[in-house]
């Protein structure tokens, strides 16, 4: 509907205006909208949506060639493109997901022995790659992907988000075609903070923790939700789209503050009385320790039983350390030095990064504790003014951002020609 050929509906003409579909007029719906030769009112939409959520359901599944299936070690040389370091939960990642496709493209094989899906738990301090991970996963595996916060989740009938509504956003993903949706990928964000607050059973309802936990238990080990293709309790006219969640891959991650004394003690229990002493404990570091985790840790840090039984496969995530920063700043396939440069080039401008400010860059990044996320608002912070002013420079050849301009706010030094020609 563009604005010109919109016809020409004013107040007196709409005041008699009927939908074309049903016939009702304007006061007996809540809103009509006008196309080129009809008019449609909201009930109409809601209808015909309906319908083609119900077509998708009976839309042929689309095949993939499971011959095409990615070996562990093709899944992990394409996360090595994107994501730097990691390397161990790359390995436990790539099998799992490996091992989880199988599952779904092989389904003839689970009359012989069936097979359990491997949902996985990415543990691991914020910033350190876990979504960028699971995102990068399900796009190499063409599937769909949406990301869910746990926090916002809260048991059925209580203010905020049902379980459910992360299947809404799985369907949304899938352009609403359920067969492609119940072969998805979806990252929980922030598992750890549903974790009970104490280790008992809570006699009392515990909103938050707890209930939410019993509420993913069930999409995770796999069943057959009912899901309002338009999300929310807004429109409950809707009809219901049926997902099973059998085949869909589940990827909880989180921050397990106060998991690695847990685990630490439990090693140092064990180990009373043999060869290990806390020496040779205090020279494992975080990732080390929290990739020793086990159910029994999980448990006390406040997590269900039959959750973690769902979450059989952990991967833990080390903290990035300065070598790693820089790399992430310049090696990806789209590193951010590369797609600033990319911007910088499209005005016809070259843009250097001095080594010393990427090592500015990472510096900073390190003192604000947010992992490689802090890396990108640095890098904005310090070419901000000048990508601002870029495509009205005349003449503006190559740009060095050097250490002066990432601490201390400096001009970046600027090298002009004599006549600019703009690429794009
Ligand atoms: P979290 O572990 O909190 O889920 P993210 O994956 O969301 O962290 O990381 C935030 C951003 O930081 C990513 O989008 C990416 O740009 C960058 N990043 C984080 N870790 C890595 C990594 N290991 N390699 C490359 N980029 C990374």
């Amino acid at each position: 509907m563009s604005e010109k050929n919109e016809p020409p509906i004013d107040k007196e003409v709409f005041g008699k205006a009927r939908c074309s579909f049903c016939g009702k007029d304007p006061t007996r719906v809540r809103k009509i909208f006008s196309g080129f030769h009809a008019l449609i009112c909201d009930e109409c939409v809601r209808t015909c949506y309906g319908l083609l959520a119900e077509s998708d359901i009976a839309a042929p599944v689309e095949e993939v060639a499971r011959e095409e299936l990615p070996p562990p070690t093709a899944i992990k040389a394409y996360l090595d493109q994107y994501i730097i370091g990691q390397d161990r939960a790359k390995r436990v990642v790539s099998v799992a997901v490996h091992n989880h496709y199988k599952r779904v493209f092989y389904p003839e094989w689970q009359k012989t022995v069936e097979l359990e899906k491997s949902n996985i738990l990415m543990i691991g301090p914020t910033g350190t790659g876990k979504t960028l991970m699971a995102r990068t996963l399900a796009r190499l595996l063409a599937v769909p992907f949406c990301i869910a916060d746990a926090t916002v989740l809260t048991e059925a009938g209580y203010v905020g988000e049902d379980v459910e509504s992360i299947l809404v956003r799985l369907l949304q993903a899938a352009d609403y075609n359920v067969a492609r949706a119940e072969r998805g990928i979806v990252y929980i964000d922030e598992i750890d903070k549903i974790a009970r607050k104490d280790a008992n059973p809570s006699i009392t309802r515990d909103v938050s923790g707890e209930g939410v936990q019993q509420g993913l238990l069930k999409i995770l080990e796999g069943t057959v939700a009912n899901v309002p293709p338009k999300g929310g309790r807004k429109h409950p006219e809707q009809a219901f789209v049926k997902i099973d969640t059998q085949n869909i891959l589940f990827i909880c991650g989180g921050a397990f503050h106060g998991l690695e004394p847990i685990i630490n003690r439990r090693i140092g229990r064990r180990n009373v009385g043999f060869h290990s002493s806390p020496e040779s404990l205090r020279n494992l570091t975080t990732s080390e320790v929290l990739s020793q985790v086990e159910a029994e840790d999980l448990l006390e840090y406040g997590l269900i039983p039959e959750l973690i039984g769902r979450l059989p496969v952990a991967a833990s995530f080390d903290e990035l350390d300065a070598p790693a920063l820089t790399r992430i700043l310049t090696e990806p396939k789209n590193a951010l030095v590369r797609q600033y440069q990319v911007l910088f080039e499209m005005e016809g401008v070259e843009l250097i990064i001095e080594p010393a400010a990427l090592q500015e860059i990472v510096a900073h990044t390190i003192k604000r504790k947010t992992g490689a996320r802090g890396l990108r608002s640095i890098l904005e912070r310090a070419l901000l003014d000048l990508m601002f002013e870029l495509p009205s420079m005349e003449s503006l050849k190559r740009v060095v951002l050097t250490a002066d301009a990432v601490a201390n706010r400096a001009r970046p030094i600027l090298e002009f020609a004599k006549t600019r020609k703009k690429s794009a």
